[in-house]
C-alpha cells in the first residue's frame, strides 16, 4: 500500500522577517538587472496590463508577444475595445486559442468603457468581479497597475514557493494552494508588489523552470529548502492526471455554387462565437459515415445533402479532450429548402472569403481539406489584426 505524503509542517510556510527582507531585495536586485524586456513591462498603463495579462494565461511568452503588439495596434485603447464587434476581437485573436477569453475582455470591456471617463477598478476584488478575470489575474493588474500589496500565484510563482518551502505534498492540491497564496502574501514587497510578482514570475519562468531549476545561479538559493535538500527535481510534487478521453465526430462541408455552408457557433461552450462547418459528434469514429452525415445535416441544417464524399480526419487536442474529426463533402440536394441552422447565424463562402470570419485551428484544420483555394485563404488568415480590421 502506498505510503501517504507526508504534510508539510506550517513552519516551513512562515518565514522570518530578516529572512524575508533578504529575500525580497535579492529577487528584486535580481528582477532589476536581468528581466527581460517584453513590451507590457514598459507601461503599466491597466489596458495593456490587463490584455497582456489575459493572453499570456496557459500561453508563452513568445507566443503573446506577436498577438499583443496586433491586438493593441488594432484597439489602442479600452474604448476601442468596447466599440469593436466580437467578430473583430475573435479575429484579432485567431490562433491564440482559449477564446473565452477574448470573449471575456471585451464583454469586461463593454462594463468598464461604459463609465465617462473610464473609471478603472483599482483594487484586486473589483478587477476579480468582471468577466475572466481570476484570482491570480486581479492580482496581478492590480499589484503592477495600481500598486496594490497583493500577491499573485500562477503555474510558475506556484512551482518557485512550492520549492522554496520544500512543500512535498501535490501544489496543485486546493489545501496546499490555500498555503501558497498565503505564502506569497507573506513573502510580498509591499514596496514594490507589481515588481516582486513579476519577479517571482520570471524567476519561475527562466530560472527555476520545471524539468531543469538553475539552481547555482538563482538569487533564492539560499532561501531554498528545495535546493538544500536536493528535492528541486522532485517538487512540485503533481498529482497523477487522467488521460484525455478521446472523441470523435464528423463534419460537414456543404456546397453549393461554388459555395460552403459555415455556421456561427453559439455564445456557450467550446468555440463559442467562432465560425465553421457544422459539426456533430459521433459515438466512435467508425460512425462518422456517409450515411451518419445524411442523417445529421437536416436537424443541424434543415438541409438535405446528396453524394457526400470523405474527404479525410484531422485531430485536435483540446485541454481536455482530443477530437477526431471526419470532414465530408456533398452537395445540396435540394437547392429551393429553407435554411434552418439552431446556430445564431449562418453564411455560405467562397473558400477565398473564409478569411474574414473567426475560425478555431480545428476549422481552420477542417476547411484546408477542401483544397489548395481553401488553403490559400487561410493561410492569409495569420495576416495582422491591424489589416485584417482595417
Ligand atoms: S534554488 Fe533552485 S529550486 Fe530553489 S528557487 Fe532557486 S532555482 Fe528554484
Amino acid at each position: 500500500m502506498p505510503r501517504p505524503a507526508p504534510r508539510t509542517p506550517a513552519a516551513l510556510l512562515a518565514i522570518a522577517p530578516v529572512e524575508r527582507r533578504r529575500l525580497q531585495s535579492r529577487l528584486l536586485r535580481w528582477y532589476r538587472r536581468c528581466a527581460r524586456d517584453l513590451p507590457w513591462r514598459r507601461t503599466r498603463d491597466p489596458y495593456q496590463v490587463w490584455v497582456s495579462e489575459v493572453m499570456l494565461q496557459q500561453t508563452q511568452v513568445r507566443t503573446v508577444e506577436p498577438y499583443f503588439q496586433r491586438f493593441l495596434a488594432a484597439f489602442p485603447t479600452i474604448r476601442r475595445l468596447a466599440a469593436a464587434s466580437i467578430d473583430q476581437v475573435l479575429l484579432a485573436w485567431q490562433g491564440l486559442g482559449y477564446y473565452s477569453r477574448a470573449r471575456n475582455l471585451h464583454e469586461a470591456a463593454t462594463i468598464i468603457g461604459r463609465t465617462r471617463p473610464v473609471r478603472w477598478p483599482t483594487d484586486a476584488d473589483a478587477w476579480q468581479a468582471l468577466p475572466g478575470v481570476g484570482r491570480y489575474t486581479a492580482a496581478a493588474i492590480a499589484s503592477i497597475a495600481f500598486d496594490q500589496p497583493v500577491a499573485a500565484l500562477d503555474g510558475n510563482i506556484r512551482r518557485v514557493l512550492a520549492r522554496l518551502a520544500a512543500v512535498r505534498e501535490p501544489a496543485d492540491a486546493p489545501a496546499v494552494q490555500a498555503r501558497l497564496w498565503r505564502l506569497a502574501q507573506n513573502l510580498l514587497d509591499p514596496a514594490a508588489p507589481g515588481d516582486f510578482n513579476q519577479a517571482l514570475m520570471e524567476l519561475g519562468a527562466r530560472v527555476c523552470t520545471p524539468r531543469a531549476p538553475a539552481c547555482r545561479t538563482c538569487p533564492l538559493r539560499a532561501h531554498c529548502r528545495a535546493a538544500r535538500a536536493g528535492l528541486q527535481q522532485a517538487i512540485p510534487v503533481r498529482r497523477p492526471r487522467r488521460a484525455a478521453p478521446q472523441v470523435s465526430a464528423l463534419a460537414a462541408a456543404i456546397r453549393h455554387d461554388g459555395r460552403y455552408l459555415l455556421l456561427r457557433r453559439g455564445p456557450r461552450g467550446l468555440l463559442a462565437g467562432l465560425w465553421g462547418l457544422p459539426m456533430v459528434e459521433t459515438p466512435g469514429p467508425c460512425d462518422a459515415t456517409a450515411a451518419a452525415l445524411r442523417r445529421a445535416v437536416r436537424p443541424l441544417t434543415g438541409l438535405r445533402v446528396r453524394s457526400p464524399r470523405a474527404l479525410g480526419t484531422v485531430s485536435h487536442v483540446f485541454t481536455h479532450r482530443k477530437l477526431t474529426l471526419t470532414v465530408f463533402e456533398c452537395a445540396l440536394a435540394d437547392r429551393r429548402a429553407a435554411l434552418s441552422a439552431p446556430a445564431p447565424e449562418a453564411a455560405w463562402l467562397a473558400p477565398a472569403e473564409f478569411a474574414t470570419r473567426p475560425l478555431s485551428e480545428l476549422d481552420r484544420k477542417a476547411l484546408a481539406l477542401l483544397g489548395a483555394e481553401a488553403r490559400h485563404a487561410l493561410q492569409q488568415r495569420t495576416a495582422p489584426a491591424a489589416a485584417v480590421l482595417a
